[in-house]
């Protein structure tokens, strides 16, 4: 008895430690902060979520793991917002790390609405991470086969609804038409469907077309999945042309631009 109980522990300690090793989990569990008092930034699990105020409330740039509904709701109300004051929510790509409690978002708060790129549609009914994407580097490898033995890349499907907004390419009028001063590039190279928010004041949310986390495997902010590196780097290139000034990754610290190699 005492010998699996020891088992489990040791499991759920080299989990811990494997996925900390992964995906950079700090030792704090979430952190949240105004960022110059324009907006929010809320961790959820790995993944950094965002709420800008938008015309009546607040667009969120990105959900995180199925499970973590509960922890945004506590988090919310940290900040003193109701979930109900989110307007609209804006998945950066399809990732199960972004899209994961989508849908039970959308059937506890039906008023919302969902934008995404139409390149999500099918994956995110499936509720199924796209696998066409490769580890970046060996080191990557590594760690990403000992994580995935863990953890499973599927979440709740869900089907995009007429209420939502579906985007085709780059949007320069969605944002400004819900009070939000900044415009949506299509930034593909990590996903076909990625896309990134570009504020006026030079704020870049870019989901996981550029990451600042696991140091230790050289990334250099590069997206630790690739479906396509040069296309990444043309999409910096165009973030940057934006009028990027700091990048807010889904996974690690902001960074300056400037940090982007684009060779
Ligand atoms: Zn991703
Ligand atoms: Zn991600």
């Amino acid at each position: 008895m005492e010998s699996i109980m020891v088992k489990r522990i040791g499991m759920l300690a080299t989990l811990s430690i494997m996925l900390a090793l992964v995906l950079g989990v700090s030792g704090t569990a979430y952190s949240q902060e105004t960022v110059e008092d324009a907006f929010f930034s809320i961790k959820l699990s790995v993944t950094n979520c965002f709420l800008l105020p938008c015309d009546g409330g607040y667009l969120m740039i990105d959900t995180s793991y199925p499970d973590q509904y509960e922890k945004l709701i506590k988090e919310l109300a940290k900040i003193d917002v109701d979930v109900s004051e989110i307007r609209y929510v804006l998945l950066t790509h399809h990732h199960d790390d972004h899209a994961g409690f989508i849908a039970e978002f959308v059937e506890k708060n039906p008023e919302v609405r969902v934008i995404v790129h139409e390149a999500d549609l099918a994956w995110l009914a499936a509720g199924k991470s796209n696998e066409d994407a490769a580890p970046l580097n060996g080191c990557i490898r590594v760690l990403l086969g000992l994580f995935g033995a863990f953890h499973k890349f599927d979440f709740p499907g869900y089907i995009v609804r007429d209420s939502d907004i579906i985007l085709t390419g780059d949007d320069d009028e969605l944002l400004s038409s819900i009070g939000v001063d900044g415009v949506i590039l299509h930034t593909p190279g990590h996903t076909d469907d990625s896309v990134s928010v570009i504020l006026a004041d030079g704020s870049a949310f870019v989901g996981d077309v550029a990451m600042n986390f696991l140091k230790i495997c050289c990334i250099k902010y590069r997206p630790i999945f690739v479906h396509d590196m040069p296309e990444v780097r043309e999409s910096w290139e165009r973030v940057l042309e934006a009028g990027a000034v700091t990048i807010y990754p889904a996974h690690g610290k902001p960074f300056d631009v400037g940090e982007l190699n684009m060779e």
